[in-house]
């Protein structure tokens, strides 16, 4: 959608192929009687006119979407032991926080925030040069990318070891792996400093739900004469001579266009060229990230915000252990517990949201689970997957509504309603291979991969979305951007000039 927005700026007319009913990919939103929840909007950072992204969003809708401040606080991590800690909306205060609790490591805490800084500047040009087609970048490409390779090619972990000597303090400083979904022993130190400083100047949430963002982008495009189609499934990509002729759906229409911007993702765009695709791509690491559980609950006759509900994001760990990101889970086998649970209360974040009378309020709550165990029900139905597939996700809900209540034993009486995605709903409502939260798996390959840049060795044929950048809202406008500015370097250079002197 941020590509078709920034094309239609630059003037161009648009087709949007969508494959589901509604347009948005994770930012869609659905219903039940009385409720409706996000899917994979809970926070997001940089979201005001102080920050480029936020200038791009607000530019590219046209001032049509609102965020709102999710507070002075974030995110707050619960560990073992009644360990609780809260991280603020400043680089200040995020310090003073670190020292306040871990007085005895202020020089690793600054260490630490300062090879941040430093790597995610160095990591964020890397990308901006990686839009540029080579003819432009020149020297400049290869100098951010040598700039970002200390960054890129270690581990979070790794990093972490170095700077820190208290296991707690690094247990805290990498609790965040999951906005990024990968743990520290084998996430990209880059990755994860963009997302340390992404959230540096708090949080925001979209004004309206994220339902918003999906109309406010896709106005932009049709003010310029382009359109948007749901239910259209691209089933390839078809390509002459090593250029781009257009695409072919499922229902067998061919639409013929000299550019293709494929949002679907690496790994999807690549099945969808079949043969064409490049041979470098299969070389390359190509990874899908891991899957969730997401339990989506409706609370109603009860005052949330009393009862533990927080506009930021809260986090429960069963141990200090930051490592195990999966629930080891299958159908034939008792459930242990989730080692990781991610708490957010979109309608007390939503100053639109109307509890009426019955004070109605919607949670949601997360967990990494690998996709093996779900992988026999791919093919099945949507809500017609069979008793076994039923049976196991009536014994996931149990499971995650036992360990919410420990958290919330005020909201738990009071859920009225709890359904539960799991990794095949999450393939059947995006196309994301294995069901994967953010796509790409967010290891030091992905962001050293020559082959994954917004434009592709097939002329024409542009990769755009979180995949050629990083995970996230955040992350899938830049991507957005700069596969728009790949293939209109001059037009979009100065666009995107335009926006930064704002
Ligand atoms: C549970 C969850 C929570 C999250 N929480 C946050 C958060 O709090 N903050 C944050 O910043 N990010 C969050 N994210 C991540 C963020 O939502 C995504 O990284 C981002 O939306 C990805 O955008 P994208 O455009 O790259 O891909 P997508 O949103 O996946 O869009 C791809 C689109 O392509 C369509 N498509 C795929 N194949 C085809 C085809 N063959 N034909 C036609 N259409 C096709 C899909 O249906 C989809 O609409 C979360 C994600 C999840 C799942």
């Amino acid at each position: 959608m941020t590509t078709a927005a920034t094309l239609a700026k630059l003037g161009r007319r648009v087709l949007v192929l969508e494959q589901h009913v509604i347009p948005g990919g994770f930012t869609q939103t659905f219903k039940r009687p009385g409720h409706h929840w996000d899917v994979g909007v809970h926070i997001v950072g940089e979201m005001t006119e102080r920050s480029f992204a936020g200038r791009l969003l607000a530019d590219l809708t046209d001032g049509r979407l609102a965020w709102e401040s999710v507070g002075p606080v974030y995110d707050e991590f619960n560990f073992p032991d009644g360990f609780t800690i809260q991280f603020p909306d400043s680089p200040e205060a995020f310090r003073e926080t670190l020292i306040e609790f871990f007085p005895h490591q202020r020089q690793g805490i600054d260490e630490y925030l300062s090879l941040v800084r430093r790597a995610s500047r160095a990591s964020g040009q890397n990308f901006q040069m990686r839009a540029l087609p080579r003819y432009l970048a020149s020297g400049r490409r290869q100098r951010a990318a040598d700039a970002a390779h200390p960054h890129v090619s270690a581990t979070t972990q790794s990093v972490l070891e170095s700077l820190v000597d208290d296991p707690q303090l690094r247990s805290v400083l990498a609790a965040q792996w999951g906005y990024y979904g990968v743990p520290p022993s084998r996430s990209s130190f880059a990755m994860h400093a963009l997302m340390v400083r992404h959230f540096l100047h708090g949080a925001y949430y979209p004004v309206g739900s994220a339902a918003s963002m999906a109309p406010a982008l896709l106005q932009t495009v049709a003010d310029a004469s382009g359109w948007t189609a749901v239910r259209r499934t691209v089933e390839r990509i078809d390509v002459k001579r090593r250029r781009v002729a257009g695409v072919t759906l499922d229902d067998g229409t061919t639409i013929e266009s000299r550019q293709v911007f494929s949002a679907a993702g690496a790994i999807p765009t690549a099945s969808m060229l079949g043969d064409d695709a490049p041979d470098a791509w299969s070389d390359a690491y190509r990874e899908p990230g891991p899957a969730h559980l997401s339990l989506y609950l409706g609370f109603s006759g009860v005052d949330v915000a009393s009862n533990g509900a927080k506009r930021y994001c809260q986090w429960y760990y069963e141990s200090w252990d930051t490592e195990t990101i999966g629930w080891d889970i299958a159908p034939d086998r008792e459930l242990g517990s989730a080692p990781v649970l991610f708490c957010s209360f979109p309608s007390i974040k939503d100053p639109q949201h109307d509890p009426g009378p019955d004070q109605r309020h919607t949670g949601e709550a997360i967990t990494f689970v690998p996709w093996e165990p779900f992988s026999a029900w791919k093919d099945s139905r949507w809500q017609r997957r069979g008793p076994e597939y039923d049976e196991f996700k009536a014994r996931l809900t149990d499971a995650l509504l036992g360990q919410y209540r420990d958290s919330y034993p005020g909201l738990a009486p009071h859920v009225q309603h709890a359904e539960l995605s799991t990794p095949v709903s999450t393939h059947h409502f995006t196309y994301a291979p294995h069901g994967s939260i953010y796509g790409l798996s967010t290891e030091p390959e992905r962001f050293g991969d020559d082959t994954l840049l917004p434009a592709t060795s097939i002329s024409g044929l542009y990769l755009s979305g979180a995949d050629v950048s990083t995970p996230g809202i955040a992350g899938a406008l830049m991507g957005g951007l700069v596969a728009a500015v790949a293939a209109s370097p001059f037009a979009g250079g100065r666009y995107v000039r335009a926006v930064m002197a704002r």
